[in-house]
C-alpha cells in the first residue's frame, strides 16, 4: 500500500510516458491530503509546468475566485489534481496512452484521499469519472453517486475565460456543490 510520500516520489520521478522528456516539473497535485473534496483537470500547461502547481494561469486564478465563492480553497480543504502529471507541448490534447500510462498515480491519490465529492473540471475529466458519453453543456452540474463518491462536472475554467456567458450556469453549479459538501461531508467547513 501507497503512502502519500512514497506515491508523490514514484510521481515525481515518472519516465513512463515521452512526456518526461519534455517537462519541467511533474505537477502531481495541490492541497490538504485530508481533503474530503476533489477537483481533477485535464493537465498542466506552461505556467504549471514551470511551477509545479495545477491551476496557477489564467485559469487558475479564475478557478481560485470561483472557489472561494463558497468557501473553498485549495490552501485550506481541497485538494487539485490533473488526470495527466505532465504537459503535453504545445498544449496538445494528451493522447490516450498518455493518459492510460498516468492515470494509475490519480486512482492511487483518490484511494489515499478517499474523497466524498469528485469535481471534473471539464469534459475530458467527466468523461473519465462519469460517464463515456458525458454531454458538458447538457450534464455539468448534475450529480452521480458511483463507487461511493458523489461526481459533478463544471465547465473547464479556461472555458469560462473563452465564453463567459457560461458563468451563470457555472454560480448555480458551485451553490449546487455546496449543497453536497453540507449534506455529505464532515470537516470542509
Ligand atoms: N488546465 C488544466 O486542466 N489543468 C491545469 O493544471 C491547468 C490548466
Amino acid at each position: 500500500m501507497d503512502t502519500w510520500e512514497s506515491l508523490k516520489a514514484e510521481c515525481l520521478s515518472c519516465r513512463r510516458c515521452a512526456l518526461a522528456d519534455t517537462r519541467h516539473n511533474v505537477v502531481f497535485g495541490v492541497g490538504p491530503v485530508n481533503a474530503e473534496v476533489l477537483f481533477v483537470g485535464e493537465g498542466p500547461g506552461e505556467n504549471e509546468d514551470l511551477q509545479g502547481e495545477p491551476f496557477v494561469g489564467r485559469a487558475g486564478k479564475l478557478l481560485d475566485e470561483m472557489l472561494t465563492l463558497i468557501d473553498l480553497s485549495r490552501k485550506k480543504n481541497i485538494y487539485i489534481a490533473n488526470m495527466v502529471k505532465c504537459r503535453p507541448p504545445q498544449n496538445r490534447d494528451p493522447l490516450n496512452t498518455e493518459q492510460d500510462a498516468c492515470m494509475d498515480y490519480l486512482n492511487r491519490q483518490i484511494a489515499l484521499l478517499q474523497p466524498k465529492i469528485l469535481v471534473c473540471l471539464g469534459r475530458i475529466s467527466a468523461l473519465r469519472f462519469i460517464r463515456e458519453d458525458f454531454k458538458i453543456t447538457k450534464e455539468h452540474g448534475q450529480w452521480t453517486l458511483k463507487d461511493g463518491i458523489w461526481r459533478t462536472a463544471l465547465y473547464h475554467p479556461a472555458a469560462l475565460l473563452r465564453d463567459p456567458h457560461k458563468k451563470p450556469d457555472t454560480f448555480v453549479d458551485l451553490k449546487s456543490i455546496q449543497a453536497k459538501i453540507l449534506e455529505v461531508c464532515d470537516h470542509t467547513y
